[in-house]
């Protein structure tokens, strides 16, 4: 019999995905509790316009869109806390997680934690963060105006970072490791007509170069074709080099890939009886709002007819 304690569902992140489970598994009257993570709102809300979402043609801002997906979820009875989980134990009836530094136990869990962001691991990393460097243009740009900034990557983050920010900056280079632009024809295009961005190809950052204060002052470059090093002056560099999955927590206890993406089968389901997955945390190929707002729905539907299992059986 299992205690009064265990939660029927449990969604670790309240992204896209974990959103959208909530939803559906609050209209299925099933309580769910979300454990928003370190980065509420996942990567939808340090975005800007979204026009990929169906149902808006003029667009609608990430940030407003996981605000409106936060709402309608509480509507239905989703409890929200703030906690990071840390662990993780499958047991034969439930499984266990702990919440910072509280186990909890649930029926259902469904995961999604989604990624985050990649650093370049150059010294002096952590102690720029927020000093001259960032991850996110749309929180940061407006910081950065009349002066010249930098962006690192070639990917579609890159790209909207860049345009983003010639809102602000007085000149945007965009520092990429080749000589081609991994991001979609529609944003490259974008970027190449933009007169602010200017491209410094097969380029690597090999230092970050604060002043007295401890800011920003400058980056160390390295052609990788010659070999040429040289100093750019800019007062903000935004690394967008794509994001590793969240699943420290689950390490050696679910299915993963060797970089850590969990491993979904028939969309949302793990190996594991009770264990579900939705989004980016398992998605190393599409990793859109649309695609994870999808397995978000299946893995709470899946949930559902889970625990509809359970209790027929009992
Ligand atoms: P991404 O497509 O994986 O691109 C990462 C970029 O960073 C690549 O150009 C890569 O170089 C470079 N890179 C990786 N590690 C590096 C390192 N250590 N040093 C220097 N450069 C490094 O990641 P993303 O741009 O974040 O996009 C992820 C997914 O989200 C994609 O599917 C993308 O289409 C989607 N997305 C879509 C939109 C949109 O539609 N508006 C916006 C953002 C993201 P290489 O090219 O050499 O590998």
């Amino acid at each position: 019999m299992l205690s009064l304690f265990v939660e029927k569902v449990i969604i670790v992140g309240s992204g896209c995905a974990g959103l959208t489970a909530a939803i559906y598994a609050a209209r299925a009257n099933l309580n769910p509790l979300v454990l928003e993570g370190r980065q509420p709102g996942g990567q939808l809300s340090t975005t800007t316009l979204v026009e990929n979402y169906p149902g808006f043609p003029d667009g609608i801002d990430g940030p407003e869109l996981i605000v409106n997906m936060h709402k309608q979820a509480e509507k239905f009875g989703t409890r929200f806390a703030y906690a990071e989980v840390t662990d993780f134990e499958l047991r034969d009836s439930h499984v266990r997680i702990k919440a910072d530094d509280e186990w909890l136990e649930t029926q259902a869990l469904i995961i999604a934690s989604g990624a985050s962001a990649r650093w370049l691991r150059l010294e002096n990393e952590e102690k720029l963060i927020g000093h001259g460097l960032t991850s996110c243009a749309t929180c940061d740009g407006a910081f950065y105006k009349n002066v010249p900034v930098c962006v690192v990557g070639g990917g579609d983050s890159a790209a909207e970072e860049s345009l983003f920010l010639t809102r602000f900056a007085s000149k945007v280079y965009l520092i990429h490791r080749r000589d081609k632009l991994r991001a979609s024809k529609i944003m490259a295009d974008r970027v190449f007509a933009n007169k602010k961005i200017e491209p410094i190809w097969d380029t690597v950052v090999t230092k970050y170069i604060p002043d007295e204060r401890g800011e920003m002052r400058a980056v160390r470059l390295r052609n990788v074709k010659t070999n040429e090093e040289s100093e750019l002056p800019v007062a903000c560099v935004f690394i967008a080099i794509g994001h590793d999955p969240n699943t420290k927590a689950y390490a050696g206890k679910i299915e993963a890939d060797p970089d850590g993406y969990l491993i979904a089968k028939n969309l949302a389901e793990s190996k594991h009886p009770g264990v579900f997955i939705a989004g980016d945390v398992a998605d190393r190929v599409y990793k859109q709002a649309v695609t994870a707002a999808g397995t978000g729905c299946v893995a709470a539907m899946e949930a559902e007819r889970y625990l509809s299992e359970l209790e027929s059986r009992s």
